[in-house]
């Protein structure tokens, strides 16, 4: 469309309304953004060579350090490391991501290829690729563009007048402007502009509950004719979390050989929303949930035992009374300290439910708890939760690759086991090869010695066997794992 008349029209009515009114908050902030996003673009290659910039394709290095999901529930964090290829095509509407690496007691290397209807999943690890149904090149492509400047900047040119100046802060004793973008999808972002070198240096973004993160942008060069940075960091809550070193970055570079699936990829069924739901496993033992959260509830005689702490532990409790609408949830049961498995503590003090944790991890969950009288109950290696009839056993299987203390949920006659973040079962598909924590939670099964039909976990609807599990640790050992 003709954006040149559009925006001098703006201008021109800025324009008028100066001379007519005083310049009011608002106005000030639009025009002092214009000022600051003009600069930038300059600073960052100019307006045209940045709108030029169509295809762009990028290798990085990664060090994470995972906060709250370390072994111990305090830092020092453990460290992982990763690799990352990037690219992106905006004329071709094509976008693939890859991502390898270790950590947590986990190995990984998957990625997305978006390619209109051929866009696909890809689990490398498991030799995977599911169709994507409603590929969305915004949301995939999404936290490429928040750590990449160049790519950041062609977001405000596009989109500069939803932009607004939010004022001055010094940041690493240098003056910055600070303006913000609103990406089609996602919070906004606060992106902060050097006064003196124009460029872009620090990004925010505040994701309720969650906290703050920070993204910094660092050692720029110049490849092109456009500004790139050659490191990156990203902070969360003011806590380093990733420090990335960009190795590779190609401008104008072809993108569509990248987004060819693969030989020797077996096709699995589409990945569809993970819709709420509830499944009645055995008499009076249901696993609840969604979107990759799930917990386990058994109904005793006068109460319910809920297991699991991942986030929408309301819902689910809301979802079971329709089923047990007479009972107290009297326990729940945390597996471990990681910042996605604490968030029901909050959910279990409300029902005034006794909250079943380890002693090490007190502080991280009194603070997910949120009330000062939550009541808490530690298990030392194991505890036995009975009513006559009914037991749940709870063992620390710990310590695994994944965490110091971890609870598995056992219920001897029903021979049903819960666990989190050990055995890995996509929804659909074959299960991919055993990871360490995978090793570690069949070995503490094996010690244990249980009578076990199913095993279902924290982040899936799928249930599993035993069998399955002695699968993946036979595959993992052909492909000569640990
Ligand atoms: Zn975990």
């Amino acid at each position: 469309m003709n954006r040149i008349i559009m925006l001098s029209a703006v201008a021109s009515l800025f324009m008028a309304a100066s001379l007519q009114a005083e310049e009011t908050l608002p106005l000030k902030s639009v025009n002092k953004a214009n000022e600051v996003i003009d600069a930038a673009l300059e600073a960052h290659g100019g307006a045209d060579n940045l709108a030029k910039l169509n295809s762009l394709v990028q290798e990085s290095r990664f060090v994470n350090y995972a906060n709250g999901q370390s072994r111990k529930p305090g830092p020092p964090w453990d460290k992982g490391e990763q690799e990352s290829f990037n690219a992106i095509d905006f004329e071709k509407g094509l976008f693939v991501t890859r991502n390898a690496g270790f950590g947590g007691g986990y190995e990984f290397d998957g990625g997305s290829i978006i390619n209109g209807e051929e866009s696909w999943q890809l689990d490398y690890r498991a030799g995977t690729a599911a169709p994507i149904a409603e590929p969305d090149l915004n949301t995939t492509s999404g936290p490429f563009v928040r750590v990449t400047p160049a790519l950041l900047m062609k977001q405000l040119q596009a989109r500069r007048q939803v932009s607004h100046w939010l004022g001055e802060a010094e940041f690493q004793g240098r003056p910055h402007d600070i303006v913000t973008l609103v990406m089609e999808v996602g919070p906004g972002l606060s992106l902060y502009f050097d006064q003196e070198t124009h460029l872009l240096t620090r990004m925010e973004r505040v994701l309720p509950p969650f906290g703050q993160v920070e993204y910094r942008f660092e050692d720029y060069t110049q490849i092109d004719g456009i500004a790139f940075n050659r490191s990156f960091r990203l902070l969360l809550n003011g806590d380093d979390n990733l420090e990335v070193s960009n190795e590779t970055i190609r401008v104008n570079a072809p993108v569509a050989e990248y987004a060819q699936l693969g030989a020797g990829l077996e096709i699995i069924p589409a990945v569809v929303p993970d819709e709420f739901n509830l499944q009645e496993i055995d008499e009076g033992v249901f696993l609840v949930g969604g979107t990759g959260a799930y917990g386990l509830f058994v109904e005793m005689k006068d109460h319910v035992v809920a297991i699991g702490g991942t986030q929408g532990a309301a819902a689910r409790i809301e979802e079971v009374r329709k089923h047990i609408a007479d009972k107290p949830v009297r326990f729940g049961v945390l597996t471990h300290h990681h910042s996605d498995h604490v968030p029901g503590a909050a959910d279990y003090a409300a029902e005034g439910a006794a909250i079943v944790t380890f002693k090490e991890n007190e502080a991280v969950v009194r603070n997910a708890a949120g009330k000062a009288e939550a009541r808490l109950e530690f298990v030392d290696n194991r505890m036995s939760l009975s009513d006559g009839k009914r037991t749940v056993e709870l063992y620390d299987i710990g310590p695994t690759p994944h965490a110091e203390h971890l609870l598995v949920a056992y219920l001897p006659k029903e021979k049903i086991l819960f666990e989190a973040d050990h055995f890995p079962q996509p929804r659909t598909g074959p299960l991919p090869p055993a990871v360490p924590a995978t090793l570690a939670f069949a070995e503490a099964l094996a010690e244990l010695d249980l009578d076990l039909d199913r095993i279902v976990g924290a982040h899936s609807p799928r249930i599993g066997s035993l069998a399955e599990l002695k699968a993946v640790v036979d595959s993992a050992a052909a492909a000569g794992a640990p």
